[in-house]
């Protein structure tokens, strides 16, 4: 718990002020507020889909055996795909927040989910906002809702789930009680979204063009989020039986595998009702479109159903695809890994809107001129992974305690959590899947990496850390009855 609340305070948590936007002497960027409509009437749209809980080997872009993402396969097809893209962490707001500032969860503080985002980082949306972009969020679960921070920068953060056919009964949920529904079915996330497109004018209206008359100048910044992957896996019938288990008398397993793939599907085909609305009013070609996963699913390739315990490859790695012909080549595939704290950085240099000044600095990197084909990315760039918090926890015969951290660097992956006494090493070249532990019989790797990992962990940290804090005991109070402390 003191660690928690120590992080807290080093992230420079402000109570009560997550939920209600920046305070004015919380700035801590620069942003281009100053640019002139006339330069951002030439810039695109954009439009990052968030899809939960989405595994890659588990989309057929990336090669999976069930049909289950024909429109993400049309979008790389139609621009660049990242073959080694990864979520910082398996879990949601942490993964989140660091696609939006481009900070890995040890700098922005969000280390678990429940958790408000620290009020000093700029968000991608209050930077978008500040270049004249208008902007917008269509959100499907809690785990994202505006009272997290997440919010700041969007005129619309539509995170109202009443009536939302949430799949997942659930009352109370990282400390927080849940007054409505936990989350809202994707079909209507994009209807809604459609809807302010409408009104917005980005769209002509269902019953004519008198929307579309209006030709905004204005660019959007939308941000949609799909929760349907994420358990319980609970497709609509017409989704199931497009992927029906492999068997008369499939395992347990094998039906909720068979039930997340028509999931994956059913949010795959409701991005693609959006694209389609934008393409048929001649928007999409303007638009740059980003779609990545938030984290993937453990499905028991270790042990664990579902995600945040772990930090193996299927938790971790995600699709990540960019769209806009007008700028990106087509049908790119790039090897190198990357990670979702590259996005921010990417859209802004994408669409020319300079990089705020920020502290901490960005930690992401932009991937625009490896994508266009004018530089290349660094093979060996090392990845840093992170388990989520857990004060101490057991579920299902796995027992996690604090902080588990990972390296990616090249063919090496090395996983470390020292509360646990567990330490592994992985060849991902020769055991993609993680399946061979070698840390006793490479011990000069294991050093090596292990090693790499310490000095990757407080390079980020001495890069981050406000000058330490104490939390006082008024601040810890408010916490526990906040339940940001477990
Ligand atoms: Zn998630």
């Amino acid at each position: 718990m003191r660690q928690l609340l120590l992080a807290l305070a080093a992230a420079g948590l402000v109570l009560g002020q997550a939920a209600h936007g920046r305070p004015a002497d919380a700035q801590s960027a620069t942003a281009d507020a100053a640019a002139p409509a006339a330069a951002t009437a030439k810039r695109p749209n954009v439009l990052v889909v968030t899809l939960d809980t989405t595994r890659a080997d588990h989309t057929s872009a990336y090669g999976y055996a069930r049909p289950t993402t024909p429109r993400l396969i049309e979008l790389a097809q139609q621009g660049v795909r990242f073959e080694a893209a990864y979520a910082p962490m398996a879990t949601t707001l942490p993964s989140h927040t660091s696609m939006f500032t481009g900070l890995l969860p040890r700098t922005h503080g969000a280390l678990k989910n429940g958790l408000p985002v620290n009020p000093k980082l700029t968000l991608l949306a209050e930077t978008l906002g500040g270049a004249g972009y208008r902007t917008a969020a269509f959100l499907s679960s809690f785990a994202v809702s505006g009272r997290f921070g997440l919010q700041r920068g969007f005129s619309e953060y539509d995170d109202r789930f009443q009536d939302g056919q949430c799949k997942w009964d659930v009352e109370r949920w990282e400390g927080q009680k849940i007054a409505g529904d936990f989350c809202r079915r994707g079909d209507l996330t994009r209807a809604a979204t459609v809807k302010w497109l409408e009104s917005a004018g980005y769209l002509p209206g269902a019953k004519g063009t008198a929307g579309a008359a209006k030709q905004p100048e204005q660019p959007f910044f939308i941000w949609i989020h799909f929760f349907d992957p994420h358990n319980p896996y609970d497709p609509l019938p017409e989704q199931a039986k497009l992927f029906p288990p492999p068997s008369a008398n499939p395992t347990e397993l094998e039906r909720d595998i068979a039930n997340y793939d028509a999931e994956i599907h059913f949010a795959d085909q409701e991005m693609g009702k959006l694209l389609d609305a934008l393409a048929k009013a001649g928007r999409l070609d303007d638009t740059l479109v980003i779609v990545a996963g938030d984290h993937g699913e453990g499905l028991m390739d270790h042990g664990w159903m579902l995600h945040g315990l772990q930090i193996y490859e299927e938790a971790v790695r995600v699709p990540l695809v960019f769209r806009w012909p007008a700028k990106l080549p087509q049908g790119k595939t790039i090897a190198e890994p990357v990670e979702l704290i590259d996005i921010a950085p990417t859209v802004l240099e994408l669409i020319g809107v300079p990089a705020p000044k920020v502290t901490p600095p960005v930690e992401g990197i932009s991937l625009a001129a490896a994508m266009t084909g004018t530089a290349k990315l660094d093979p060996q760039r090392p990845i840093l992974l992170q388990r989520r918090f857990y004060a101490s926890k057991s579920e299902k015969g796995i027992a996690v305690k604090g902080s588990k951290h990972a390296l990616r660097l090249g063919d090496w992956k090395y996983i470390e959590a020292k509360e646990e006494d567990s330490f592994e090493l992985y060849d991902l070249k020769s055991d993609p899947r993680e399946k061979s532990n070698l840390a006793d019989a490479k011990p000069a790797e294991r050093a090596t990496m292990a090693d790499r990992l310490a000095k990757t962990v407080a390079g980020t940290a001495a890069a981050t850390a406000p000058a330490a804090r104490t939390v006082s005991e008024e601040d810890q109070r408010k916490l526990e009855a906040l339940g940001y402390v477990q």
